[in-house]
C-alpha cells in the first residue's frame, strides 16, 4: 500500500484511511450545470483544477463535461495535467514567478499577468520559442489581491498590449472575494467593462473579460451580470458545490463531490474542560472550553497535517468537531445517540480550505468512486 494513494485505487471499506472519496459523476454533474449556466451567456468555462492538486480523472472529468478551459495556479499542477495526457487549453492563474516564465511559454496556453515587465518578458520569450501566448491582464476593481489598480489600468495596459509582439493581450480580467472578501457587484463588473471599452477603441481589436470565480456565479442566477464579461475561471463551486465567499451551498450543484473520511482509535468519556492549568496548545493557540460535563467523544487518526478542523463537517447529526493537533482528531459524539467502537468511520463535508489542504496531504488516500 502507498502512502500517496493514487488515482486507480478503487474503493474498499478497509480503507486505507484517513481518506479521500472523490464522486466522479458528482463532477460531470457540476461541471454540466456551470458549463450550461455559462454557455447560456455566451460564457467561456475554465474548469479550476488546483483544490484537487491537479487530479488528472478530476480534470478530464470537467475538461468532458462541459469546461473550454482547465485553469491552475500552479505551473507544477499544469504540467502533471500534461504528462497524464489530459487535454487543455491551459491558463496559470497565478501571475508568474519570473523563474518560471520560460517553463509557462512552452506550456501555458492563457496566463494572467499584472507587471508590465513580466508581459514584455513572455513576449520575448515567445519570440525565442515561437509560441504564442496569449495574457489576460489582470485589474484589480478593489479586493487588493492581483491586477493594477483600476484607475491606473487604461494606461498601463494600452502601453504594454502596444509594445508585444509575439504574446497578445488577448483581455483583462478581475479576482474577487480573495483577499479582501469583496463581492461581485454590477459597478465593480462595470468598471472593468468601461476598461475594456476604452481599450478596445485605443487597441483596434477585441478583448476577453475574465469576470470572475464560484462567487460570480450568483450574478449569473440572478440575471444582474452586465453584458460584456466572457471568461469564468470556476473551482470551488464545480469540486465542493459551495461558494465560500457567498456563504451558500449552491442549490444545482452537487456537495457530495468530495467526502473525508476518517478511523475512530479512541472512544473515551471525559470532561469537556482539562484538569491542570491551561497553557497554549501544539499550535500556540489559546483554546477555550465550555463546560458542558462529562461528554462521549471519540478520537480519529486525522490532524492538522491532513485538514482543517473548522472546515470540516461531520455528516452524523449531531457530531461537533472539537480540535485538531497534528495528528488526533476530537469529535464529541454525545448528541448522537449512536455507540462508537474502535476501527469505525466518520465522515465529513469539508470547506474549501479543508479539502485544499486534505488533496495536498500525502496522508490521505485518493479513491473515486
Ligand atoms: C483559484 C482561482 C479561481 C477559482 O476560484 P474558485 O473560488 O475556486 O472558483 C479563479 N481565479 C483565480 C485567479 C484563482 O486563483
Amino acid at each position: 500500500m502507498s502512502i500517496e494513494g493514487s488515482a486507480t485505487e478503487t474503493r474498499s471499506d478497509k480503507g486505507p484511511f484517513p481518506r479521500l472519496l472523490i464522486n466522479l459523476e458528482a463532477v460531470a454533474s457540476n461541471t454540466k450545470k456551470v458549463a450550461e449556466l455559462c454557455h447560456s451567456r455566451g460564457i467561456e468555462l475554465v474548469a479550476v483544477t488546483k483544490v484537487t492538486l491537479a487530479d488528472p480523472e478530476i480534470a478530464l472529468t470537467m475538461r468532458r463535461n462541459g469546461a473550454d478551459k482547465l485553469g491552475d495556479s500552479r505551473l507544477m499542477n499544469i504540467l502533471r495535467l500534461k504528462s497524464n495526457g489530459v487535454p487543455g487549453p491551459f491558463q496559470l492563474l497565478r501571475i508568474p514567478m519570473r523563474s518560471e516564465l520560460e517553463y509557462v511559454v512552452k506550456h501555458v496556453d492563457e496566463v494572467l499577468a499584472s507587471m508590465p515587465e513580466v508581459v514584455l518578458e513572455l513576449d520575448s520569450l515567445a519570440g525565442r520559442v515561437h509560441r504564442n501566448i496569449g495574457i489576460i491582464y489582470m485589474i484589480d476593481v478593489g479586493d487588493l489581491r492581483e491586477g493594477v489598480w483600476y484607475e491606473r489600468a487604461f494606461e498601463e495596459i494600452v502601453e504594454v498590449a502596444r509594445k508585444v509582439r509575439h504574446a497578445r493581450v488577448v483581455g483583462i480580467g478581475t479576482n474577487v472575494g480573495c483577499y479582501g472578501g469583496v463581492l461581485p457587484s454590477v459597478e465593480n463588473t462595470n468598471a472593468l467593462l468601461s476598461i475594456r471599452r476604452r481599450l478596445e477603441e485605443a487597441l483596434g481589436y477585441q478583448l476577453k473579460v475574465s469576470g470572475g470565480s464560484t462567487v460570480n456565479l450568483k450574478m449569473l442566477e440572478d440575471g444582474s451580470l452586465p453584458d460584456g464579461v466572457t471568461q469564468f475561471r470556476v473551482g470551488e463551486g464545480i469540486i465542493l458545490g459551495t461558494d465560500a465567499t457567498g456563504d451558500r451551498d449552491i442549490p444545482y450543484l452537487r456537495q457530495d463531490t468530495v467526502l473525508f473520511e476518517a478511523e475512530v482509535v479512541e472512544v473515551d468519556y471525559k470532561p469537556s474542560v482539562p484538569v491542570g492549568e491551561v497553557g497554549k496548545d501544539a499550535f500556540g493557540r489559546r483554546p477555550h472550553f465550555e463546560d458542558r460535563g462529562w461528554r462521549r467523544r471519540v478520537i480519529l487518526a486525522a490532524g492538522e497535517q491532513d485538514i482543517k478542523p473548522d472546515g470540516l463537517k461531520p455528516l452524523l447529526e449531531g457530531a461537533k468537531v472539537l480540535h485538531a493537533s497534528s495528528d488526533h482528531l476530537i469529535v464529541d459524539v454525545t448528541e448522537t445517540g449512536k455507540e462508537f467502537s474502535v476501527g469505525d468511520v466518520l465522515t465529513f463535508r469539508m470547506s474549501y480550505g479543508c479539502a485544499l489542504r486534505a488533496f495536498t496531504s500525502p496522508y490521505v488516500s485518493k479513491q473515486k468512486v
